[in-house]
């Protein structure tokens, strides 16, 4: 048995060479941007572990993946966390950069530098995603649910995005219908498209609602071409078939009544808070159609309904500079909203729709509007979030039973925050995880 001493790892730079580096095993694929040990019973010392309220001493036990407080008749390894605090690695419940690309690697190794071991992709196109098999979903890197295509109305988000990806000559028509995107105009439409739908293994079913209340006078005029989505008296159908095929409905919204469509038809999670990027012209003319109602706010709460964050987005507008006044109306519109479904106990997930970063940026936004103690922004990230990314598994947690996946901070996040970026060590499914790059 050898013995680390994660002492010697709080030199960040150190953290590849002294620590996990010294137990690489030698037979990874290649293809696999970070090193991990193969010993399967591995013992961590020391540590402060998140009990879900606060931090306590205790040590643990990675055995062939799985958590466990209970001492093994044999240990491999023992690691010397030297008092750092160990929490459960976070999530991104919607972000669209992971798939095959040539920065593939770069983003992978991105995501696991963060911390951010967990991702759905809410609408990708299926052939830049089954490259990756053995890539990522694998204990050494990050685990991704993708949606593949999403269903939206004729000439709805996002086919814009795809007829300009064809023309940059990046993607053929092949990827569009199909492909990136189900058409649904009437319900026949649904058994026109459900074999091809689950032909291609959705993780889950990505539909849009785009201004809802206005769907009639959008669904033919072409001034709205990608600001319209589903006739919203279809998602009930469409739940229906989702749920029958074992797949959970997430629904892109942009207003408050989207939100109150998707939560009537009995969506499990929708995709945006309403007005995560106000009107076309990126806007707030009118904050009320963005206002959750108190009604609908009860209602996710207890239909257990998920609702993704995306709001990080206007962190890009100084609110000292000349979008002020407007960076001040989104974050009044934010605070609001998410005042009101976390008064309601809603159920809540971090994701960043910010295809240049992780959901890092979304999390230090969220932090920053103060509707979230350190406390209740770590349940958030490193709980609610992993577990609405894969509802079936034992993660986001480290009780007994757990997936052994966590990250060891070296301050307490509860007292300051900004230690979630402070990560010494990476456990995934029992394996240390070491990144090649300096940090
Ligand atoms: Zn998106």
């Amino acid at each position: 048995m050898r013995t680390l001493d994660l002492i010697a790892c709080l030199t960040p730079a150190l953290l590849s060479v002294a620590c996990a580096g010294d137990i690489q095993s030698g037979d990874h694929e290649s293809a696999q941007p970070l090193h991990a040990s193969a010993e399967r019973v591995l013992a961590f010392v020391g540590g402060q572990w998140f009990t879900g309220t606060a931090f306590e001493e205790r040590t643990a036990f990675a055995v062939d993946g799985v958590l466990t407080f209970m001492q093994p008749a044999r240990v491999d390894s023992t690691i010397h966390l030297a008092g750092g605090y160990v929490v459960p690695p976070f999530g991104d419940a919607h972000n669209h950069n992971v798939e095959h690309s040539s920065r593939i690697m770069a983003t992978i190794e991105q995501y696991l530098r963060d911390g951010v071991f967990y991702v759905k992709n809410p609408n990708n196109l299926p052939r830049t995603r089954h490259p990756l098999d053995g890539t990522i979903n694998v204990p050494t890197s990050m685990d991704v649910a993708f949606a593949n295509g999403g269903l939206t109305a004729p000439d709805g988000h996002p086919i814009p995005l795809v007829r300009r990806n064809i023309e940059r000559g990046i993607w053929t028509e092949v990827d569009g219908e199909g492909a990136f995107y189900f058409v649904v105009d009437e319900e026949e439409d649904l058994d026109r498209i459900w074999l091809r739908v689950l032909e291609d293994r959705p993780d889950f079913l990505k539909t849009y609602l785009l201004y809802s209340e206005d769907y009639a006078r959008r669904v033919d005029d072409p001034a709205f071409f990608g600001w319209k989505g589903l006739d919203p008296t279809l998602l009930p159908e469409i739940v229906r078939r989702a749920h029958d095929a074992g797949l959970r409905v997430s629904t892109h919204v942009e207003t408050a009544t989207d939100f109150h469509h998707a939560l009537v038809a009995g969506v499990d999670e929708i995709a945006h808070m309403p007005g995560f990027r106000g009107n076309a012209q990126v806007q707030l003319p009118d904050p009320s159609i963005f206002e959750i109602s108190e009604a609908d706010a009860r209602m996710a709460s207890h239909l257990g309904t998920v609702v993704v964050t995306t709001v990080g987005g206007v962190r890009g507008m100084d609110p000292r500079g000349p979008d002020g006044s407007l960076r001040r109306q989104f974050d009044r519109l934010h605070t609001r909203n998410l005042r009101l479904l976390s008064e309601h106990s809603v159920r809540l997930a971090l994701g960043s729709d910010d295809y240049g970063d992780t959901s890092v940026g979304e999390a230090m936004y969220l932090h920053s509007l103060g509707v979230f103690d350190n406390l209740a922004m770590l349940k958030l990230w490193s709980e609610a979030t992993p577990q609405a990314i894969f509802p079936e598994r034992a993660l986001g947690c480290l009780q007994e039973g757990c997936e052994a996946s966590f990250l060891v901070l070296r301050g307490d996040p509860l007292a300051d925050f900004g230690h979630v970026r402070d990560i010494v060590l990476r456990v995934k499914q029992g394996q240390i995880l070491s990144s090649p790059v300096s940090e």
